[in-house]
This record gives structure tokens, sequence and C-alpha cells, in this order.
């Protein structure tokens, strides 16, 4: 039998040390928690699609299993994989990137490291427009930068030029992007994002475009991606996508970065040194999501497109609660601050007593930056989203009217 330590003795690096752990994954928790008590939990927090995996990207997994499509391939990914992600960029936005601009990684998450830890040295600042994605500012800082927060709430969480404009410094080395935004769901209209990446260009400064929810936009909004702008505006512009959200694939691990050769090559160092290469399996599944059938992509944004609607109307019914329309991802993210006073403090504590009381599960703002807002995820069957808005709209009406319960 062995034998723990007393103590351990393992001292976390300063660098990991100051990472916060995941805000959306402590929702997670709370409802696992929950569950294994045997408690039935009505969960918003997934940052994940509900539906499966398409089954002609399985089927080419197994294929490409078989064929022994088994081994290490080429850091970048195999040729292949390249070659489909330049088609589709050149089908859906015109644009032309060449195979040394194009990489694959493992999820999206991983192209964002590889872009900012191959891009900023210690001490440049980073504009990050809040309410932000909480890998953003963790990523920045682990490579020695300073996360500088642009304000957007006054509209609407919607990010403008003039807004990135007053953040700026000479210091400022890399703005961040996200459109559609996880949390906000909001969208940066495709003039307004074009005249950040102007202001951006002109004043030299790197842009990372984080594309993750690209296909997931609702009407009249339409799916726009920095690749379609002009060449000049794309010198300094690193895309990040990713397989996760758009064909369900999650698990899969399988992204992908787009950028200039030289940006590109920096970033296949870092990934040759950490990861090697995406899956060489889920490299063949993401060849068939991009060149197979489409109609899933298309059933998903209409189931997503239905429970949005629902949602958005029930919400507003429920007193106290403000929301933005979001224009794409699968979340809303309502304000609750009408409804904070007494022991409810914050969001969290809203968060919190939600859990308690209702077994409703949803991730309160302050992880990304915007106290007293909720992120609510409507990737969730129609039945949850009806029972558990059910449920938010009651623990409202108790808060509003304590006498009664
Ligand atoms: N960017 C955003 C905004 C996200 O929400 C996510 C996933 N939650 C990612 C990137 C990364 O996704 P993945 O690594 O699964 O591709």
């Amino acid at each position: 039998m062995t034998t723990k330590p007393a103590i351990s003795l393992f001292q976390e690096s300063a660098n990991v040390a100051k990472m916060q752990a995941s805000s959306t994954l402590a929702a997670m928790q709370a409802a696992e928690a929950l569950r294994s008590e045997g408690v039935t939990v009505f969960d918003f927090g997934a940052g994940e699609p509900d539906f499966d995996t398409p089954d002609n990207i399985k089927r080419a997994a197994e294929e490409a299993m078989r064929a022994g499509k088994t081994k290490y391939t080429p850091t970048a990914g195999t040729r292949l994989v390249q070659k489909s992600i330049i088609d589709f960029y050149e089908r859906e936005f015109g644009t032309v990137y060449e195979r040394n601009e194009v990489m694959t990684t493992s999820g999206g998450k991983q192209a964002i490291f590889n872009a900012v830890v191959s891009l900023i040295n210690p001490g440049d600042e980073v504009l990050i427009a809040k309410p932000y994605w909480v890998t953003f500012p963790e990523v920045v800082a682990f490579a020695g930068g300073i996360p500088v927060y642009i304000e957007t709430e006054e509209t609407g969480f919607v990010l403008s030029a003039e807004q990135v404009e007053r953040a700026i410094t000479p210091r400022t080395k890399l703005n961040i992007l996200n459109s559609p935004s996880n949390p906000s769901g909001r969208v940066i209209p495709p003039d307004e994002f074009r005249r950040v990446m102007e202001l951006l260009s002109d004043r030299g400064i790197y842009v990372i475009s984080d594309e993750c929810y690209l296909r997931f936009v609702y009407r009249p909004a339409e799916v726009f991606s920095a690749a379609s702008l002009p060449g000049e505006l794309r010198s300094r512009l690193c895309i990040a996508g990713s397989f996760s959200k758009t064909y369900a694939m999650t698990g899969w691990r399988i992204g992908y970065a787009l950028a200039p050769p030289a940006w590109t090559k920096a970033m296949l160092k870092v990934q040759g040194h950490s990861t090697s290469n995406a899956n060489s399996i889920a490299q063949s599944a993401a060849v068939e999501a991009l060149n197979g059938p489409q109609d899933s992509v298309a059933a998903m944004l209409s189931e997503y497109t239905a429970r949005r609607s629902w949602l958005l109307k029930a919400l507003r019914e429920i007193p106290g609660l403000v929301c933005n329309d979001p224009e794409g991802a699968f979340y809303a993210f309502p304000s609750v601050k009408a409804c904070l006073g007494g022991d409810l403090k914050t969001s969290g504590d809203f968060a919190q007593r939600l859990i308690e009381e209702e077994q409703t599960v949803v991730t309160d703002g302050a992880g990304f930056g915007a106290e007293g807002y909720l992120r609510i995820s409507y990737a969730t069957s129609m039945a949850q989203l009806q029972e558990g808005i059910g449920r938010i709209k009651r623990f409202v009406e108790r808060l509003n009217n304590p006498a009664a319960s």
C-alpha cells in the first residue's frame, strides 16, 4: 500500500497561480453535484450543442481509422484538411488563403492560445471587450500581456470603433474580437466590424477574430467573417475557427487558425512543441464536415432559431429581467439588476439561490466581466427551456412578492 505524503510539496508556477478557474465550468460542476444526488436539474449552463455529431461526419472518422489514418500528421494538419479549409473560405467568403496561412488545432481554443503566445511580449496591452469569453484574459495574462477591457454596456454589448479607439494606447499590441459573442450573443454589424478593422490596421494593431459561432446567426443578421475584408485589412489578422459548435463536435477537439505566413509559422512552433498536431481522425472528420452535405447545420440552426424566439419572448415576460436581442450564438444574456436587493446583492447570489430553490442552473455574468447579468444557454431542448424558464419566472415572482410564498 502506498501512503500519501502528509503535505503537498507542489507549488504551482506564478504563471498558473494567477489563472482563474473557469466560471462556466463552475456552473457545470454545480449542476453535476445536484445530479449525483439524484436531483432533476434544469441546466442552462452548457456552452455546447445538445445535438449529436452528424452521421456522415462520424462515418468519415470510422473510415479514416480503418484506412489507418491513425498516425502523426504534419503540425499544420494534412494537406487535405488544409485544402478543405481553404476551399471553404473561398466558396463562402471569396477569400484565397495559401497553405502556409492555414493550420488545424486541437479546438478553437488552441488556435487562440497559439496566436496569443506567439505574438505577445510581457507588458503588451491586449484589448478585450466586456463581456468576454473567460479564456481571453487568462491566455493573455499567461503570455505576460495586460488585458485592457473595453466597456460596452452603453451600446448593449455591441462593440464600436469609437470604444476601441478610446482604449488604444502606445502599448496596445492586439485586439481580440468575438462576434457572435460568447456570452452576450451579440453580433458586431459588418460595417462596424470593418470600421474597427480599419482603425486597428491604421494603428498597426494585431487582431484575433474568434469566429467560433460563425454560422449561428439569426435573421436579419447575416453570417460575416473577417476573412471577407480586403487583403490590406487582413495583414495582421488571425482567424480562430472551430468545428465544435457548427458541427456539434465539441469532444473531437478540432479547430483551425488562418493567419499571415509569419504568424502561422510562429504558431506552428508553439504547437510543434505542445500538442504536435490536431487529432488525425478528427482531421478526416473535419474534411467531411466542410465538404459533405450541410443540411445538419441548417437543421440545427432552425432548431436554435425556434428556441431563441420562444426564449426571448418568455424572458421579456419576467418582470425585472431586461434582455437585448442576441443576433447570434446560442445564449441570451439578460440583466437581473432590477431583481437584486437585500440579501441578493449580485448576479452570483441570484444564480446560487436559483440552483438551491429551483434546481435551475445559469451562468453568472460576473465571470465574463458583466456583474448583474446571467448567461442562459439555449443549446438545450425546448421542453427543458419551458420548464426552466418557468422556474426562473417563479423565482423572480417570489423575490418581488415574498409574502406570497
Ligand atoms: N471561442 C469561444 C467564444 C467559445 O465559446 C469557445 C467554446 N466554448 C471556443 C472559442 C473554443 O471552442 P473549441 O476549443 O471547442 O473549438
